[in-house]
């Protein structure tokens, strides 16, 4: 069926900045229709958000994205049979040879591209997890959350350096109980808090406010919180991070604001490799900055085959640089921000060369986001297996959790892929003995 027509407008985020959303109308009248979020802690090679700049709406402006979206993705997309998601992606990055998107802009681009994939999915009947896992020969299952418990760095006015404190339980036996979990811990994290009376909302993505006096506190505080909801750290539930390194690290350089502490590549190797020693951690993602190769490869090197090791800003969901990584022994998975590449088929290019480097995959959303829930359906009908959101609170991200649940009643809880995922980790060797 042929795309009829393509219509942006403005909506707002979750951290009230506006943003791109896209209808794209087929002869048919089906419609498929996507919201770009917008990332703080953004890699230096990711895709651009085309911004107004200047004083209205703090520079934040998308009327040029938007412009975009109604000018010539439109005219380029109209006509184009929908089911040809490589062929609407083509026409897209047709239109700009810059490396960064910055001419039509990475939020236009993710945002057609997008819409084009769920307008597919309308036009067939199917749910748009179903439309992903027949399209891309996929077979799909119900992801492993991993959910934030304490915010920080970019999220969090940078009141601690690392940026996601958070937890994934491997040992749920469906969605339901993840849910679950994750409730009786978030909330006794904020109790512990409240007790301390360093209770202060909460940070960008749900996460408790981190009022702590070093980095590791807020590890032992989640802890503690674990241990609070009945939890053995370790058991059914596991700890994950994202350090976000490049966004307190350049050039192998590292400087830790809260503590007044400078580190080289090795001594915060040396750091995060005692809190591995530590704590029940088995993810962990951008250990080292964007620009720190070498680092990221001797990380992977000592702990790669205890932990998860995720490259975020270190591989911008590019299909050449989780490539390139993988020969050089850096990481062991990518995580798939499709507005990171701009459009579906680079993301699919992406988890694919991951899946060819015998890595795992972590779809997940950004910061800044909305009641867009295409990533629970991009990574069920995947199959890739997790799934990160932010926390457990506000709406923006409850969305994605609720969404979930509701294709579980569809796919049936059997097809929820438990700890599998982390099975080559110490969690999964220690589970089978
Ligand atoms: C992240 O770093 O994984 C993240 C979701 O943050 P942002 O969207 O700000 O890049
Ligand atoms: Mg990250």
């Amino acid at each position: 069926m042929a795309i009829k027509t393509v219509k942006g407008r403005r909506v707002w985020d979750s951290r009230g900045n506006p943003t791109v959303e896209v209808d794209v109308i087929l002869e048919s009248g089906a419609l498929g229709r996507t919201i770009a979020p917008a990332g703080a802690s953004r890699g230096t090679r990711e895709a651009i958000d085309l911004r107004d700049g200047g004083q209205a709406l703090r520079g934040k402006g998308v009327e040029r994205a938007l412009a975009n979206v109604n000018g010539p993705i439109a005219a380029a997309l109209t006509g184009l049979e929908v089911a040809d998601q490589a062929a609407a992606d083509r026409a897209i990055l047709g239109l700009d040879a810059s490396p960064l998107k910055e001419t039509i802009g990475g939020n236009a681009a993710v945002a057609a591209s997008l819409a084009v994939l769920h307008a597919a999915a309308a036009e067939a009947g199917k749910p748009l997890w179903r439309h992903v896992a027949d399209h891309y020969g996929r077979e799909a299952s119900l992801p492993l959350p991993e959910i934030q418990i304490f915010g920080g760095g970019a999220h969090a006015g940078r009141r601690v350096d690392i940026q996601d404190f958070m937890i994934m339980v491997p040992g749920a036996k469906d969605f339901d109980e993840v849910m679950e979990v994750t409730n009786a811990v978030y909330f006794a994290a904020g109790d512990i808090m409240a007790a301390r009376g360093k209770l202060a909302g909460v940070a960008d993505e749900g996460g408790w406010w981190p009022s702590f006096d070093s980095n590791e506190e807020a590890l032992e505080t989640l802890v503690t919180a674990i241990e609070k909801a009945g939890e053995k750290p370790g058991e059914r539930l596991v700890i994950s991070l994202d350090i976000a390194a490049s966004e307190f690290g350049k050039d192998g350089e590292y400087h830790l604001a809260l503590e007044n502490r400078a580190l080289d590549s090795s001594a915060l190797i040396d750091m995060l490799g005692a809190w591995l020693d530590a704590y029940p951690i088995v993810s962990i993602e951008d250990p080292l900055g964007e620009d720190d190769p070498d680092g990221m490869a001797e990380f992977t090197r000592r702990f790669g085959d205890r932990v998860q090791i995720i490259g975020d800003d270190f591989l911008v969901t590019n299909a050449g640089l989780v490539e390139r990584a993988a020969a050089a022994g850096a990481c062991n998975a990518v995580l798939l921000k499709v507005n990171q590449a701009g459009t579906v088929s680079e993301s699919i290019e992406t988890f694919r060369a991951a899946q060819a480097a015998g890595w795992g995959c972590v779809v997940s959303a950004r910061s800044g986001e909305t009641e867009d829930v295409s990533i629970s359906h991009l990574a069920t009908g995947l199959g890739c297996g997790q799934l990160k959101v932010g926390s457990f609170q506000r709406s923006e991200r409850m969305a994605k959790w609720n969404e979930c649940l509701r294709i579980q009643d569809k796919l049936g809880a059997e097809r929820f892929v438990r700890g599998k995922p982390l099975e080559a980790s110490w969690w999964g060797k220690k589970r089978k003995g």
